[in-house]
C-alpha cells in the first residue's frame, strides 16, 4: 500500500468512528427520551413545579407531556445569567411558561431557540435611530431566531400578579417565528391561516384605530395597547391573555379565544377557569 492508499484508509477510518460516535449519541439520546417518558422528573424539577399554581391545575395527561418537554428543554437550552446566577427556580418557571404553549406538539421544543439570556431587572437597550440620537429603551425581553431575552424581576411580578407574562410572550414570538416570518401569523395550514388571520387581524386593526384616534376604546382598553405596535406584538399580547387570563379573553374576544384555542389545541380556561392563575 502506497502512502496515499494508507492515507485515505486513515480517513475512511475517521469517517467511521466519527459516524460510530454519532450512533452511540443518537441511540443515548433515544434511550433517555424512553426513560423521562416513563418516569416523572427528578424531585428538585418536581418541587418547583409543585410551586407553579398553573401546574398543578394540569390535567393528567397534559402534566404528562409537561414533564417530558420541561426535562427536554432544560436539557437542549443553554441559560446565561447576565449580573444574575442562573438558579434552578429560574430555569424550571422560564422552561415552564415556554412548554406550556407547545403542549400541543410533545416533541416540539423551539429548536431555533440555543440561548435564554436572562438579566436581573429590566433591561436596557440602546436603540441606533436614523434620524435621532440614540435612544435608550427599556424592555422586559425580547425574541430574535436563537436567542430569548427575559428580565428576571419582570418574569417574577407577573408569574405572581398574572397581569401577563413576559415568558409566555417571547416565546410567542418564537413560535411566531418557527415558519421564517414574525408576522402575527404562527404555522398553520393555508385554510386555517386564512380564517385565523382573518379574525385576529380584524380585532387588530379595530384596537389600533381606536388607539391612534384617541376614541373610547369601550372592550379593548382591558387590553394592554402595547397589541397595537403591529401584528407580531399583536398575536404575542394575545398569547399571554389566553394563557394567563382566559376568562377575560373568553368573556370579551371570543373570536379571538376560539382561534387561539384551535392553534395551541388547549382549553385554558377550562383549566383556569374565572380566576386568573399563574
Ligand atoms: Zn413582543
Amino acid at each position: 500500500m502506497d502512502k496515499f492508499a494508507l492515507f485515505l484508509a486513515f480517513l475512511w477510518f475517521l469517517f467511521f468512528i466519527f459516524l460510530f460516535i454519532q450512533l452511540v449519541e443518537y441511540i443515548k439520546y433515544k434511550n433517555w427520551l424512553k426513560e423521562i417518558e416513563k418516569k416523572p422528573p427528578p424531585k428538585k424539577i418536581l418541587d418547583i413545579l409543585n410551586n407553579i399554581k398553573y401546574y398543578t391545575l394540569l390535567p393528567k395527561n397534559l402534566k404528562k407531556v409537561m414533564n417530558f418537554k420541561i426535562q427536554i428543554f432544560l436539557n437542549e437550552k443553554k441559560f446565561i445569567g447576565i449580573k444574575i446566577n442562573i438558579t434552578d427556580e429560574i430555569k424550571i418557571n422560564i422552561a415552564f411558561y415556554a412548554c406550556l404553549l407547545t403542549l400541543y406538539a410533545k416533541y416540539f421544543c423551539y429548536p431555533n431557540v440555543e440561548y435564554i439570556f436572562v438579566y436581573p431587572s429590566t433591561i436596557v437597550k440602546k436603540e441606533i435611530e436614523k434620524y435621532f440620537a440614540n435612544q435608550e429603551i427599556l424592555i422586559e425581553g425580547e425574541a430574535t431566531y436563537d436567542t430569548v431575552l427575559i428580565a428576571w424581576n419582570d418574569a417574577k411580578k407577573e408569574i405572581k400578579s398574572c397581569r401577563g407574562n413576559v415568558i409566555v410572550h417571547e416565546f410567542a414570538h418564537e413560535i411566531d417565528y418557527s415558519d421564517g416570518n414574525i408576522d402575527g401569523l404562527p404555522p398553520l395550514d393555508s385554510e386555517k391561516s386564512k380564517e385565523f388571520a382573518k379574525i385576529m387581524f380584524r380585532e387588530y386593526e379595530k384596537f389600533k384605530e381606536k388607539t391612534i384616534k384617541g376614541r373610547f376604546l369601550g372592550k379593548y382598553h382591558l387590553i394592554n395597547k402595547y397589541a397595537t405596535t403591529n401584528k407580531a406584538e399583536f398575536f404575542a399580547v394575545m398569547s399571554e391573555y389566553f394563557f394567563i387570563r382566559p376568562a377575560l379573553l373568553k368573556k370579551h374576544f371570543p373570536d379571538i379565544y376560539k382561534e387561539l384555542k384551535t392553534f395551541y389545541k388547549i382549553d385554558t380556561y377550562k383549566i383556569l377557569g374565572e380566576n386568573n392563575v399563574c
